[in-house]
């Protein structure tokens, strides 16, 4: 014989009920059936009861709504010749319900005993429709009042079952029954004299478990909206997946911490009878869903799923001299457990200092109130501290038989949450080692859980949540880069790039899930108005585990949010130069943040675009060298400018023509005047442990001050046709000299200066073509022969390539 429970959502519409009863006609052996409440019915019962009590007159309302729920079932799943005496018998139960809300209206109370009576109708109801229902099918059903069978205590909402009488009530039922078919309302119990009691929100679980132990049954099916027992809260962890194979244990663990997927005291009566159990899909059958027997595999990961709870609040008691108080922790448990209060976790320090309690918010006050009164001459003293409490928490713990025997796991687990930037209260291992639990902040669940999950079970793939400013010329080829090379990041690298956000000037929009980078230029265009604020509020609420803030702009307020970002642990990649050519203060203050808040700040395309010269700079430092100089050519603009500008040319036609091509910045007196190289080599002084700011380099512009004196463009341009004569001197000089014109940027003795040189055959900078850069590294090692970094220093497509890689880096961290 088995035993079959469906739960709510299994039975929540006659859609539903019809693949219950299918499944239940594909057993060939005898089996009780045991079914909870249409989903929300109990919460809507409970609902409207206490509206009534509340001497408000909508209870009717939502009566109502149960009423048509129930007859609507009914007049689906039987056929309309067939339907009055199931109708009748239905409506005469609604009748008896609506007078227990009507007395509870006139009363204008609701007592525990009451309140269990309501909430039972869910499950009357509904196994009673469903076994009609049955039999209309052919099926040979029987529907046995549970009440009758399981006998609890008076302890109504969650009464405490009597196992002796349960046992032989159920024996003697189903040895004497013919029926194949057994149908039972979950959840619903009765005293000893006949009054009816409750299991227990979600108690029909329990029903079942205690129905399976007291037949010792082959094994117990729990029939539920999920395939199994995952390894996550499904709801909140995408990627969580169902748990094959699970320990009475580990199952009862995961339940107890919050897996709700099985009532936690289910586990108890099927455990001792050993009896299997299997957590189904009413939804998809055939999936084999989670088996929960005594031992499993051995050689199974050491942690098997992950659980929490909400609602949460921490009480804390510290006190100098608690030590000396005698009977400390028998008097506080003691009054917790007066007041009913359930302790899920506690942490002593060992100094025995403070005690650490968490408990359910619901009870906090209770709980503070009881603990002062009890240590009330403790605390008038000053031994103790009147208790703390501190609501808004949650428990997340780990759960798996195997975790004692597995090293680093508790380490594993708090590095990647505090990389995370979740913020650990406490933390409670059981002696067993069954369970690590931690005490957080509500608001980081999902983050917490998303980010232990991918630790623990996605083959350390990582999910980089990608927060992108600026879709220009570089934000376009960056967004193209991804979409790709997503496929092949995640196979080689394990990392799953996804785009969350989006943001121009003008608009931005959010996708959880991951903006589909095929038409991300419509969906962007139909975003909301882009606000910087707006942007860096809904990052921080969205709270995504690997989160990389991108800044793709050249815009100054962009980059004055960087140091938002990482103080929320949030990392930034910025091709944008601003932040780390301005004020050193700035500078240092993001870098402090950034190693603060364990936020990675990456800017390798700062200098050089896509070369890797500031990756290379660091770790040149970092293995312990030490730069002596550095001479380099930075800038694309430049080059570009004079490998084209020669004998018959004008010079002003060749910057036009650089403008023109996207080799300068929209104001080309910027790059012409040296400011972006000073800003270059001042980022490569600092990164190479200089303190130093862009008034502290030298640079002798090659421009005349008329030019550099221009406003607009356009009185850039006619000043540089003006000066047509002083340009042509320039190259004649160098080419007297057999000698090419470099602009150059140089930094040496803790100085820098940039300007145009002379540059002869056979320098490294010599052959310089096109927009390349070239950086040489005069260091310790490399004293005599620089190491030498080259190749193309401009254009979208290679800055794009070095923002990316920047993002690599993050997600290698
Ligand atoms: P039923 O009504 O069938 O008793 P419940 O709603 O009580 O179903 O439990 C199933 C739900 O439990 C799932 O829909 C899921 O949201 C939730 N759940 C929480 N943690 C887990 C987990 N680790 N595995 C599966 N489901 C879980
Ligand atoms: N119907 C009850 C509840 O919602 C019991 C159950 O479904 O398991 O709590
Ligand atoms: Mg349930």
């Amino acid at each position: 014989m088995q035993v079959l429970k469906f739960g709510g959502t299994s039975v929540a519409n006659p859609e539903n009920i019809e693949r219950v009863l299918n499944i239940v006609n594909h057993k060939a052996q005898k089996v009780a059936v045991v079914v909870s409440a249409f989903g929300g019915i109990t919460d809507l019962l409970l609902h409207t009861a206490a509206v009534a009590a509340n001497k408000d007159l909508t209870y009717k309302e939502s009566f109502e709504e149960i009423e048509k729920r129930h007859l609507d079932a009914v007049k689906a799943l039987i056929p309309i010749t067939e339907q009055s005496a199931t109708l009748s018998k239905v409506k005469s139960e609604l009748n008896q319900l609506e007078t227990l809300f009507q007395g509870a209206y006139l009363l204008g109370e609701l007592s525990p005993r009451t309140a269990d009576i309501v909430a039972s109708y869910g499950e009357l109801l509904s196994s009673f429709i469903i076994a009609e229902a049955a039999k209309q099918k052919g099926i040979d059903t029987i529907r046995k009042d549970s009440r009758e069978l399981i006998k609890t205590s008076h302890g109504y909402g969650k009464a405490t079952v009597d196992f002796k009488a349960t046992n032989a009530n159920c024996k003697a039922f189903f040895e004497k029954n013919t029926n194949r078919v057994v149908i039972l309302p979950g959840f619903v119990a009765s005293t000893e004299s006949g009054e009816t009691t409750t299991l227990g929100r979600g108690g029909s679980d329990y029903t079942a478990a205690i129905i399976a132990a007291a037949l010792d049954v082959d094994d117990l099916e729990i029939w539920t909206d999920v395939s199994g027992m995952f390894t996550a809260n499904p709801k909140l962890v995408k990627q969580a997946f169902p748990i094959e194979h699970i320990s009475y244990q580990e199952a009862m663990e995961l339940s107890h911490f919050g897996a709700k997927v099985i009532y936690p005291p289910t586990i108890q009566p099927v455990l001792s009878k050993e009896i299997p159990i299997w957590v189904k899909n009413t939804f998809e059958p055939e999936h084999p869903g989670t088996y929960i027997t005594k031992n499993t595999n051995g050689k199974a990961k050491p942690v098997k799923g992950i659980s929490h709870i909400e609602k949460i609040a921490l009480v804390t008691l510290e006190g100098a001299s608690m030590v000396g108080i005698p009977g400390f922790s028998k008097r506080l448990f003691e009054v917790l457990f007066q007041e009913g209060i359930n302790i899920i976790l506690i942490t002593q320090a060992s100094s025995e200092h403070s005690i650490c309690l968490a408990i359910a918010e619901a009870e906090a006050e209770t709980a503070k109130k009881a603990i002062d009164e009890v240590f009330a001459y403790e605390i008038s003293l000053g031994k103790v501290e009147p208790a703390i409490l501190e609501k808004g928490q949650a428990i997340i713990a780990l759960v798996g038989d195997n975790m004692k025997s597995h090293q680093g796991l508790s380490g594993k687990m708090f590095s990647s949450l505090g990389k995370n930037n979740v913020n650990i209260r406490a933390i409670a291992q059981g002696a067993s080692e069954k369970n690590i639990s931690a005490v957080i902040d509500k608001r980081d669940v999902k983050k917490a859980l998303n980010t232990l999950h991918e630790s623990f079970f996605e083959d350390n793939v990582r999910q980089l949540n990608l927060f992108v400013t600026g879709v220009g010329n570089v934000g376009e080829k960056f967004l193209n880069q991804i979409r790709q090379q997503q496929d092949y990041l995640k196979e080689k690298l394990r990392l799953n790039l996804r785009v969350v956000a989006l943001s121009n000037s003008r608009t931005m929009v959010f996708a959880e899930d991951g903006v589909d980078l095929e038409n991300w230029h419509e969906i962007l265009a139909k975003g909301e108005k882009a606000s910087l604020d707006g942007f860096l509020d809904k990052v921080r609420e969205l709270n995504l585990r690997n989160s990389i803030f991108v800044d793709n702009t050249a815009n100054e307020a962009v980059s004055d949010k960087y140091a938002d970002y990482l103080k929320n642990s949030i990392a930034v990649v910025t091709c944008n130069k601003i932040a780390c050519s301005s004020d050193f203060d700035k500078y240092q203050e993001l870098k402090d943040l950034s190693r603060k808040y364990n936020a990675p700040f990456l800017f390798e395309t700062n200098v050089g675009a896509g070369l890797p010269i500031i990756d290379t700079l660091k770790n040149l430092i970092a293995s312990g060298d030490n730069v002596r100089k550095i001479q380099a050519v930075l800038s694309g603009s430049l080059n570009f400018v004079f490998n084209n500008f020669k004998e018959g040319v004008s010079f002003h036609d060749v910057v036009k023509q650089a403008q023109e091509e996207g080799y300068t910045e929209p104001d080309p007196k910027i790059d012409l005047s040296g400011v972006d190289v000073a800003r270059k080599i001042l980022i490569l002084a600092r990164e190479s442990k200089n303190t130093i700011d862009l008034k502290d380099i030298e640079n002798e512009s090659f421009l005349p001050k008329e030019s550099l004196d221009t406003s607009t463009n356009e009185d850039f341009f006619a000043s540089l046709k003006k000066h047509e004569n002083e340009f042509n001197t320039l190259y004649a000089e160098a080419a007297a000299k057999n000698c090419r014109l470099k602009y150059v940027a140089q930094f040496e003795d803790g100085r820098a200066k940039v300007g145009l040189q002379h540059i002869p055959e056979g320098h490294d900078f010599y052959n310089l073509e096109g927009s390349d850069n070239i950086v040489l590294f005069y260091t310790d090692r490399y004293p005599e022969q620089p190491l030498i970094v080259k190749g193309a220093g401009a254009g979208a497509e290679v800055t794009a390539s070095g923002i990316f890689a920047d993002v690599i880096r993050v997600g290698k961290v």
